[in-house]
């Protein structure tokens, strides 16, 4: 593709200025074509801006692990070239119940490295590089995070894992490419996508790739896509909230509700058990479908959450009863009563059978989204992966789930373990 004469001819158009849409954006960059992103929103507040910003690599399963390492890679990037406040903090993920310190086992053991051994070295400071899951004992739990004391029976720390302030994060990418070039159509809606051409209620934009990435909202674009895919929406309750918590939180917190989720825990043999006694004890809980996580952004309040319900419509009206609820589950993790609400808002992501949307409806236009919650994780690598297919003039996928792809186009020549946490402030002390 060469540049073209006109104004609105780009090599590349992406619809969609989230996270998939940067991710995109930065690929078509990076191979110095010209580019234009379109948005009907004047700022990103999509999903990419209403999450924890937990970039949680390590308990991603097949393709969505190879994605979120290479996302992982452009983070760092990012970090560096973007000043986006990324830190190298590992997750922490705390066993109140021997069932999920049995399952935290399995996970070390089907890690790559197995497990680090409980307690063995824990005081060392840094994990070694090739550890993926480091288990620890119930004390040096307690000293890492600020749970309450007595429920912690174990725990683990998975040092590979990323987190950004989703705040800051969007905007600061979107501003570092404005800066190299790429154009940014705010307040300008995507009506109709064919090969070539974007309508918007701006006009028309000529383009020879088109990258839709806009999440849920494929179901307005590409109604038959969505229904064949199954693809419906999810609607979240998150808050942030301000407390004082025993210690600083300086890593992602995960807990036995979360092991539910992602897909290197599906497969344990003890999740099961985990599960029938989550669902059994905590009934209520369960029925909002609960991810009991939080993250800690630098200006230290927190954000909690989540519930899930999914629907072709995500209802505006909010259950308070589902916010108590994660109010108490969630005062009950670090021990406090304590939690002051700043604010509540509710986040909507794709949901499908499939983890991933990649389609090719058009000769060069392709579709991507993330169809579950780990979009932030894996995003920047599928808008990557988007412009990788666009540019070998293939699909990236006929349809279904992408782990069908080829995958091996995707792999950098640094992808793999990256080392260990660095030793600064925003890492969490071994001690
Ligand atoms: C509450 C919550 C918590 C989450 N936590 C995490 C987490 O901790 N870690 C993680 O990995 N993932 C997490 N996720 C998932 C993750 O946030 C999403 O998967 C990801 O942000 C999706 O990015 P996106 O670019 O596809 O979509 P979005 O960020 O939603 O962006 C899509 C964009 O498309 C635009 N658009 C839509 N239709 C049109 C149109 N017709 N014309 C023009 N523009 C259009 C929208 O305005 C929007 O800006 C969470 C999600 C939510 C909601």
């Amino acid at each position: 593709m060469t540049r073209g004469a006109d104004a609105e001819t780009f090599d590349v158009a992406i619809v969609g200025s989230g996270i998939v849409g940067l991710g995109a954006a930065l690929a078509a960059a990076d191979r110095g074509l010209r580019v234009v992103v379109i948005d009907r929103s004047a700022e990103v507040q999509g999903a990419t801006v209403r999450n924890f910003g937990h970039l949680c690599v390590t308990p991603q399963a097949g393709f969505a692990r190879e994605l979120g390492e290479r996302s992982r890679e452009i983070w760092l990037r990012l970090r560096t070239e973007a000043d986006v406040w990324v830190r190298e903090s590992g997750t922490f993920v705390v066993a109140r119940h021997e069932d999920e310190m049995q399952a935290l086992r399995e996970f070390a053991e089907a890690s790559a490295a197995g497990p680090a051994g409980v307690g063995a070295d824990a005081g060392a400071g840094a994990a070694p590089a090739d550890v993926d899951v480091r288990l620890l004992d119930a004390d040096t739990f307690r000293s890492m995070a600020p749970v309450a004391p007595a429920d912690v029976v174990g725990g683990a720390w998975l040092p590979r894992d990323l987190q950004t302030n989703p705040r800051q994060a969007a905007p600061a990418i979107a501003s570092w490419l404005r800066s190299r070039g790429v154009e940014f159509r705010m307040r300008t809606a995507v009506t109709a996508v064919r090969s070539g051409v974007v309508e918007t209620t701006r006009g028309a934009i000529a383009a020879g790739s088109i990258v839709v990435a806009v999440n849920h909202d494929i179901d307005q674009l590409y109604p038959e896509i969505a229904e064949r895919e199954g693809i419906r929406r999810c609607g979240l309750d998150m808050m942030r909230v301000r407390g004082h918590l025993r210690a600083p939180l300086y890593a992602p917190l995960l807990t036995g509700w979360s092991m539910l989720r992602y897909g290197a825990f599906a497969v344990l043999p003890s999740i099961a058990a985990v599960r029938e006694r989550l669902t059994t004890t905590e009934p209520g809980l369960a029925a909002l479908d609960l991810n009991l996580m939080s993250t800690q952004l630098p200006d230290g309040s927190l954000i909690v959450g989540d519930t899930h319900y999914r629907g072709d419509a995500v209802p505006p009206f909010q259950s308070e009863h589902a916010f108590q609820e994660l109010l108490r589950a969630t005062g009950e993790l670090f021990g406090t009563s304590e939690l002051r609400v700043i604010e509540r808002w509710q986040g909507v992501y794709a949901s499908a059978p499939a983890d991933f949307l990649v389609d090719e409806p058009d000769p060069g236009v392709h579709l991507v989204a993330a169809t579950t919650g780990i979009g932030m994780t894996t995003g920047l690598a599928l808008g990557e992966y988007a412009v990788i297919a666009a540019l070998a003039g293939r699909a990236a996928a006929s349809s279904g789930p992408i782990a069908t792809q080829s995958r091996s186009q995707f792999r950098s020549g640094s992808a793999g373990r990256a080392g260990t946490p660095h030793s600064g402030a925003d890492t969490p002390a071994l001690s």
